[in-house]
């Protein structure tokens, strides 16, 4: 059977559509980057208005890609939380509309949820896994039981690492940057950092004294903000001189960041090791995901401990319809509820993901 998937959390609009072995038949998207990347952050406003200009033609490149029409989708897929109130309500309005007119059954998708299952559309995973799931607005450690079934591990107690990454690049003004203009915050790094020295700035570790599978992010972010205005001050010419050494901070606040996630998810894993000897397979996924420094990096310690490792190809690890679609195919194949009168239906801003036990984890490491 085939799922078509509208995602709206943000600021990329993605439709979808998958099918029930797993083949992606379209991957439409529209991404807002150039228009928020004017006033330095997505503005809601403009996301939801721009959401609403631009889904029925994402929706149309999507059906016409896969070669099918509304009567050959079994089911809708949206994402109802968590994401930008007046996103999430554009994809909501939208989406309601569709399932009415075309007479369709409904299947509410968690975004964060969404992120996490995408890796079993390319790689064979099954239930239980561990997942770290860093992304622009969050950073998750947690046990999938299978769908609908998460333990939170650990999570981010301030700002999340795409985040970070996204006001490390606007503080460098990396926005201007002739290499790097057009990319996001956290790729646009990626980018410099190859070209760049980690050791020349010296961070501190966060948050080393803790022994949990807590993040926390804002540290290594403010550090990195001194770094560029000491730097700044020691510069007359302006924005990319060689003066501020864009590379050197790139790769050094990557390298900050990357480790951070590594030592967390090494503390999951010894966590799982001891209470779910079954487990042996560690997912990541989320925007910050694509990052292919970050990926070796946590490949190299998955195969340390014995445990298989699997990243969605970097494309479907940053916001996309095909995972909204592949949630909903999921949740199917559980045999979790459909929904098919949408009058009460909300969307929902802030929605935590699972059950929190990381309580449990911190007492007993
Ligand atoms: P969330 O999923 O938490 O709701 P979101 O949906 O806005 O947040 P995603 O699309 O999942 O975020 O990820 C976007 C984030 O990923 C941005 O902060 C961006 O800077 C970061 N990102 C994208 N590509 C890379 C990369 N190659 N390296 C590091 N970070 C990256
Ligand atoms: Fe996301």
């Amino acid at each position: 059977f085939i799922v078509l998937g509208v995602e709206t959390s943000c600021d990329d609009t993605g439709v979808g559509v998958v099918t029930s072995s797993g083949a992606i038949l379209a991957d439409s998207r529209h991404s807002q980057l150039a228009w928020h990347q004017k006033t330095g952050g997505v503005n809601p406003k403009v996301a939801g208005k721009l959401h609403r200009e631009y889904l029925g033609s994402v929706m149309e490149t999507a059906l016409r890609d896969a070669g099918i029409k509304m009567k050959d989708v079994y089911a809708v897929a949206a994402t109802v939380g968590p994401g930008l109130a007046l996103s999430l309500e554009a994809g909501m309005d939208f989406t309601k509309k569709l399932v009415a007119k075309e007479n369709k059954p409904f299947i509410p998708v968690h975004h964060m949820e969404a992120h996490a299952l995408t890796a079993c559309i390319t790689h064979p995973v099954s239930f239980p896994f561990l997942v770290l799931l860093a992304s622009g607005g969050h950073c998750i450690l947690t046990v999938c039981e299978g769908p609908g079934k998460f333990l939170r591990l650990g999570e981010c107690r301030d700002d999340a690492p795409g985040e970070a990454f996204d006001k490390i690049a606007r503080a460098l003004r990396l926005h201007t940057h002739p290499l790097v203009s057009d990319l996001s915050g956290g790729r646009a790094i990626e980018v410099l950092a190859k070209f760049g020295n980690p050791e020349k700035f010296p961070f501190p570790r966060a948050m080393s004294q803790r022994l949990d599978c807590m993040f926390s992010f804002s540290g290594i972010k403010t550090h990195t903000m001194r770094v560029i205005t000491s730097q700044e001050a020691n510069d007359p010419t302006g924005p990319h001189s060689p003066v501020l050494q864009c590379e050197d901070i790139s790769a050094a606040s990557l390298a900050a960041i990357s480790r951070h996630l590594v030592t967390r998810t090494q503390r999951a894993i010894l966590y799982c090791i001891e209470k779910w000897p079954t487990l042996n397979h560690l997912v990541v996924s989320g925007g910050v995901a694509s990052n292919l420094y970050l990926r070796k990096k946590l490949e190299e310690l998955a195969s340390y401990y014995g445990y298989h490792f699997s990243c969605p190809e970097p494309s479907l690890c940053t916001d996309n319809g095909v995972m909204i679609a592949w949630a909903g195919i999921e949740h199917i194949k559980a045999g979790l509820p459909l929904m098919k009168d949408l009058s009460t239906l909300k969307f929902i801003p802030k929605w935590r993901l699972g059950k929190d036990i990381s309580n449990v984890v911190a007492d007993e490491r």
